[in-house]
């Protein structure tokens, strides 16, 4: 019999910075220059490192309400952990993998000191009000990826502050190599796969481009869909640069996870690099020790919220690393509707498929993460 409440971990949420950090963690000169957002009626202006963006949000609705009341006022939990947890409790969800909010636009900064000192910054207030407030919570480490030695050490600082996952953006800062130069990256995985850190790919996250306007790669008819689906395609991008340059070969024990880009893909490009891997094998460089697709299946996790092909990709097509995520506080995500979500994507599903997909694949990620509660019958 099916329980009335499902209790779920997510591999995708969000802790909102509070808008004083940069200004109390560093010296004036450098905390005017980290990412800065400025909301107006359905847009913000984000100013980074000198550079200002214009990112579209969505405008009132018809009860007067726009995405910022939602975020800071139907969702209290958006950065106070003790209202979090609550918030938490009431919609079923247990342990949740945490991305930042502001800090994910760290990903456009320029200058290596500059993003080597806000990452400190970053780290430490996810550590002293994130990770220490409970053990349900996972924080992520933000990196500094311009200098892969700064990276580096950065990894090891967090591991030794309890982080057992890693925020990358799905494509590196400006003028870093892309994530495929596996000799140029391969001490950053390796530092990953030593702690044991998960390495985190939040979709969505590419460094942004002063050229346009953030988020809009279509205009026209149908253009509010497109834009959004678009921004699913760089964890898929990053996947496949991470499989087919070898890193996931040499660092079998480096895991992978792919936040709120649904699930159904992962055996889709699987199957489309093993064809590739196959039949243009006289191209094909670095051979690897395997199909690509058995990488993808062993080594790599995703998160979704919505999506009903999430559960066959699962049950049909062999890939167990699919798992759940509310992408709390996030208009995207299930805040407010999370037991109804998924009543409807499990409650004709066989028990060990929504154990794996709201828990277990989880706690494989996360070995000796606690238990939810009990199933209520
Ligand atoms: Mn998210």
């Amino acid at each position: 019999m099916l329980p009335q409440k499902i209790w779920a971990n997510s591999g995708d949420s969000h802790f909102v910075e509070p808008p004083t950090l940069f200004e109390e963690g560093l010296p004036k000169a450098l905390a005017d220059r980290m990412p800065h957002s400025e909301k107006f009626d359905g847009y913000e202006i984000v100013t980074v490192d000198g550079q200002q963006f214009k990112r579209n949000m969505p405008r009132p609705g018809k009860d007067g309400v726009s995405m910022g009341d939602i975020v800071n006022k139907r969702a209290p939990g958006a950065n106070d952990p003790k209202l979090r947890l609550k918030d938490l409790d009431e919609e079923g969800i247990w342990a949740e993998v945490t991305f930042p909010s502001i800090g994910i636009w760290a990903s456009s900064i320029k200058s290596p000191e500059l993003l080597r000192e806000g990452v400190k910054v970053l780290n430490n207030w996810a550590h002293d009000h994130i990770m220490t407030a409970s053990e349900r919570l996972l924080p992520t480490a933000s990196l500094a990826l311009l200098d892969i030695d700064d990276a580096v050490a950065e990894v090891e600082r967090c591991a030794a502050l309890g982080f057992r996952a890693a925020f990358l953006p799905t494509a590196p800062p400006p003028g870093q190599k892309a994530y495929n130069y596996v000799d140029h990256w391969d001490p950053l995985w390796t530092a990953l796969e030593k702690n044991k850190m998960v390495l985190a790919f939040h979709i969505g996250t590419e460094p942004l481009d002063a050229d346009k306007q953030t988020g809009v790669n279509f205009r026209g008819p149908g253009g509010a869909v497109l834009n959004y689906t678009y921004t699913t395609f760089g964890g898929q991008i990053a996947t496949m640069q991470m499989v087919a340059s070898g890193a996931l070969d040499r660092h079998p024990d480096l895991k992978v996870l792919v936040s709120e880009g649904g699930a159904a893909w992962g055996p889709f490009l699987g199957d489309r690099m093993n064809e590739g891997y196959r039949q243009h094998g006289l191209y094909v460089r670095p051979e690897l020790s395997k199909p690509p697709l058995q990488f993808i299946f062993e080594q790599v996790y995703a998160s979704f919220q919505h999506d009903v092909t999430a559960i066959p990709a699962m049950k049909n097509m062999g890939w167990q690393n699919v798992m759940w995520g509310s992408d709390y506080p996030h208009l995207e995500g299930t805040y407010g509707h999370t037991q109804k979500t998924l009543h409807e994507l499990f409650d004709d599903e066989p028990e060990d498929v929504r154990k794996r997909i709201t828990v277990g694949a989880f706690q494989e990620l996360f070995p000796g993460i606690s238990e939810p509660p009990a199933d209520e019958v």
